[in-house]
């Protein structure tokens, strides 16, 4: 069975097959980096990277971009205010972008290009539509692109030319084009007093000024492929539903005016939405969630993609507390799993191991290419668990096959939380403590109960002053000492 994807541009659940096999070149527009990326957010790069992730586990070779749009009018009215140039105003958010993607086990894209690093490919782009006829310079200096000149303009958002007129006379003046015709759209627009406070204008043979949002994708992903590869047709472009149109519609029109090409993507992907209690979320509601909130809240990073997970990427997802707290539950279970399961000894194997392991790889399997059906390779996944447990309560040992498909599915799904580890010791436990504190990593459960032994020695030895030190040091590092009638245990804390 192969993967079937459903792709906007036919509205059609259609057999998936790129153009070079076994490459696949993706492209999936990234945040504008002018605030923190929310959740919402990374809904969407959470489906593309279960994509990829897919793309990978079934053996292709995935060239992913993800792009950062550092320039645009929020960008530069923030940095006007900041009294800051667009550089400095958005590098702290590149930076929390990157480290809540990594904390969401996102894998980076093999390319993070920076709009403000591809003006001159833009400059290219623009001025071949205008060689073309297909862009016009407007009486405000600006370029714009003139979707007369290209008939195939509306193709993915469908959009008939009568309900383009009201449709697109409405967006593009509230992103504050000016326009000859209603339906254009900027392409370049020329440099105001704003835009060079902030070092956010360039040199152009039509005129100084700034890239608009949509040419940014389309030159950096031709510019990036064509170079690379020398392609300059996409497999695969990914994105937020609210971004078929204008602005995927508005990248096709520019790409394949310029080369010529029928398709500037083969499958279009779009993720739904994500509202938080039944509400979309946006700073005026109030709802605004980021992953750091998350996880200053103590929620696993697994837990986060667990849930995201147990809903189809084109069903919309509402974020609410039960919703969240039943994802914590499951990817905890999951973690106690991963970890029950590295702790037993490595036996030969079952039948009935082997049984389970198979029937793993073929749900999940069958699940992902059915348009990347998370919520029943989830499913399958907790099914496996359980039966593993039950195969661990009896033999007490797991074969390979056991462990490999368990493994393969964490490369694919990855939604194992982390155990609350709890280490029980007794006045009996006699470990060498000087060997395993210092070989072991600091932080680490091995390290941990190397100090638990030695706090159990100091408080038999009645030396209380070095017990406290020890305990304060096993809270430094993430661990809290309980002590118990015959002992003490130390549980790692979440
Ligand atoms: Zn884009």
């Amino acid at each position: 069975m192969t993967l079937r994807l459903y792709n906007t541009m036919s509205r059609r659940i259609e057999p998936f097959a790129p153009i070079a096999p076994p490459r696949v070149t993706l492209y999936t527009c990234g945040p504008t980096v002018w605030s923190y990326a929310h959740i919402g957010n990374f809904r969407t790069f959470l489906f593309e990277d279960l994509l990829r992730r897919w793309l990978e586990a079934s053996g292709y070779q995935v060239f992913q971009i993800m792009n950062l749009t550092d320039v645009d009018d929020r960008i530069i009215s923030e940095a006007g205010q900041a009294g800051t140039d667009i550089d400095g105003f958005v590098a702290p958010y590149i930076t929390a972008f990157n480290e809540d993607r990594e904390w969401l086990r996102i894998r980076a894209a093999h390319a993070q290009p920076r709009a403000t690093g591809f003006v001159p490919a833009m400059v290219r782009l623009v001025d071949g539509l205008l060689a073309k006829g297909i862009a016009y310079k407007g009486d405000d200096g600006s370029v714009y692109f003139s979707i007369e000149r290209f008939p195939a303009y509306g193709r993915l958002s469908q959009l008939d030319r009568r309900e383009l007129r009201t449709g697109a006379s409405g967006r593009v003046a509230s992103d504050e084009y000016a326009k000859e015709d209603a339906r254009d759209f900027a392409l370049w627009k020329a440099a105001q007093p704003q835009d060079e406070a902030v070092g956010a204008a360039w040199d152009a043979p039509f005129g100084r000024g700034r890239p608009g949002w949509h040419l940014e994708c389309s030159a950096m992903a031709l510019d990036l492929v064509g170079e690379k590869f020398g392609t300059d047709v996409l497999d695969i472009h990914a994105g937020g539903v609210d971004l078929i149109f204008p602005h995927h519609e508005d990248e096709i029109a520019q790409s394949c005016a310029y080369t010529g090409k029928p398709d500037f993507a083969r499958f279009w992907l779009h993720g739904e939405f994500l509202n938080i209690r039944g509400t979309k979320m946006s700073k005026r509601f109030g709802n605004y969630t980021t992953p750091r909130d998350l996880k200053a809240d103590g929620v696993d990073a697994a837990a986060v993609r667990l849930l995201v997970f147990q809903t189809h990427y084109r069903q919309k997802l509402d974020l609410t507390d039960d919703a969240l707290e039943g994802a914590r539950e499951g990817a905890r279970r999951l973690g106690e799993f991963g970890d029950r399961l590295g702790r037993a000894p490595l036996g030969t194997g079952s039948p009935a191991e082997a049984e389970a392991a198979s029937a793993l790889r073929s749900l999940v399997t069958q699940a992902m290419n059915d348009d990347l059906n998370a919520p029943r390779a989830v499913a399958a996944l907790f099914d496996f668990v359980r039966e593993a447990n039950r195969l661990l309560d009896g033999s007490k040992s797991a074969g390979p096959e056991l462990r490999e498909a368990w493994e393969w599915a964490g490369q694919v799904l990855d939604v194992a939380g982390s155990p609350a580890a709890t280490l029980s010791l007794t006045s009996a436990d006699t470990i060498t403590v000087t060997d395993s504190v210092t070989a072991a990593t600091v932080g680490s459960e091995e390290w941990a109960r190397g100090l638990a032994v030695e706090r159990i020695q100091a408080r038999k030895s009645r030396n209380f002053k070095h017990s406290d030190e020890i305990r304060d040091e096993l809270k430094a590092n993430g661990w809290e000492v309980r002590d118990t009638k015959d002992g003490s245990e130390v549980v790692r804390m979440s």
